[in-house]
């Protein structure tokens, strides 16, 4: 075992250059990902802005490979999507999320959070998404209203009228939907009112930013200026100090996420974090 083990790193080591065989050796292991068990979920607490208490989580996805050890979402989501893999692992995201979330709550460790989910193109676009949402809020006891659902704005754009449709059947769910990373799409804004939304995160491009350049700090006032105006609500993600904090605060945000606050943590760092909140 452990001169397989050399053996795989000095392959890498050669082959970093050669993408193909790189992308080759990824996807092959993401194929067999669900069926070892190898992904986990880390939860990262939101913070409401006005009583400082933790609102909810966001779940995001971790997975510990024995080759590639472990990859950041940042490097398979994209392979997963190309793939049609996201499918299959977007549902098994989705269950176990909010099995574990409902279990959480039998144990005591919190009543009425609100837990949030990635969704990605592929998934919005699946005829079965819908369905296979409602059967894992059905099957799970998880309420539809304390489920979000995360999209970013090119998911939408990529397919508009097909994308109204299904917000308005999520929405018939129960769900609430936030646009993600808010302010990085190319799109017009003339979609806000056309779908069904109930949030907007504000990049964390620009929230990381807001305290040195006055153009960030310009959009991210004016991301929650039109998110209230339409009666939307604002998240700003990203937030890594105090002084972004308290800014964010002054600026109206309603929800806080980031460094600042938590980590997205392993599930028994997360339940200690919890456990360690004033009532
Ligand atoms: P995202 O949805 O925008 O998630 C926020 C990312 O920012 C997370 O990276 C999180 O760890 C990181 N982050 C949180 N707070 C801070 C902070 O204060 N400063 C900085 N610099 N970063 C912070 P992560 O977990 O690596 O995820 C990256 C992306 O991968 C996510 O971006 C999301 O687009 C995607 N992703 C993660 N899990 C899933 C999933 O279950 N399904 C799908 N479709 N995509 C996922
Ligand atoms: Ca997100
Ligand atoms: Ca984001
Ligand atoms: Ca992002």
């Amino acid at each position: 075992a452990k001169s397989a083990g050399r053996d795989t790193s000095r392959f890498f080591s050669l082959e970093t250059n050669n993408r193909v065989m790189a992308r080759q050796v990824m996807e092959a292991q993401l194929r067999q990902a669900l069926d070892h068990h190898e992904f986990t979920l880390h939860y990262q607490p939101r913070i409401n802005a006005k009583t400082r208490q933790v609102q909810g989580a966001e779940a995001l996805l971790r997975w510990s490979n024995p080759v590639l050890g472990q990859v950041p979402p940042g490097q398979f989501i994209q392979l997963a999507e190309e793939t049609g893999l996201i499918k299959s692992i977007g549902l098994w995201v989705l269950r176990e999320a909010c099995r574990q979330w409902m279990a959480f709550e039998a144990e005591g460790l919190f009543t009425g959070l609100e837990l949030s989910v990635n969704l990605s193109a592929a998934q919005l676009a699946d005829a079965d998404l819908v369905d296979q949402i409602g059967q894992v809020l059905r099957e799970t006891h998880m309420p539809a209203n304390r489920l979000e659902l995360e999209l970013t704005e090119s998911h939408l754009m990529d397919n508009p009228s097909s994308a109204q449709e299904k917000l308005s059947a999520l929405k018939r769910l129960g769900v609430n939907i936030a646009i993600d990373d808010f302010g990085t799409g190319y799109s017009s804004l003339a979609y806000l009112k056309r779908f069904e939304i109930d949030k907007l995160k504000v990049d964390q491009s620009f929230v990381l930013g807001m305290l040195d350049d006055s153009a960030d700090a310009a959009i991210v006032h004016a991301v929650i200026a039109l998110g209230h105006t339409l009666g939307l609500s604002v998240v700003a993600e990203g937030v890594e100090s105090g002084p972004m904090a308290q800014s964010l605060i002054a600026l109206g945000c309603d929800e806080l996420q980031g460094y600042w606050f938590s980590r997205p943590l392993a599930v028994p760092d997360f339940v200690q974090w919890i456990k360690g909140q004033p009532e």
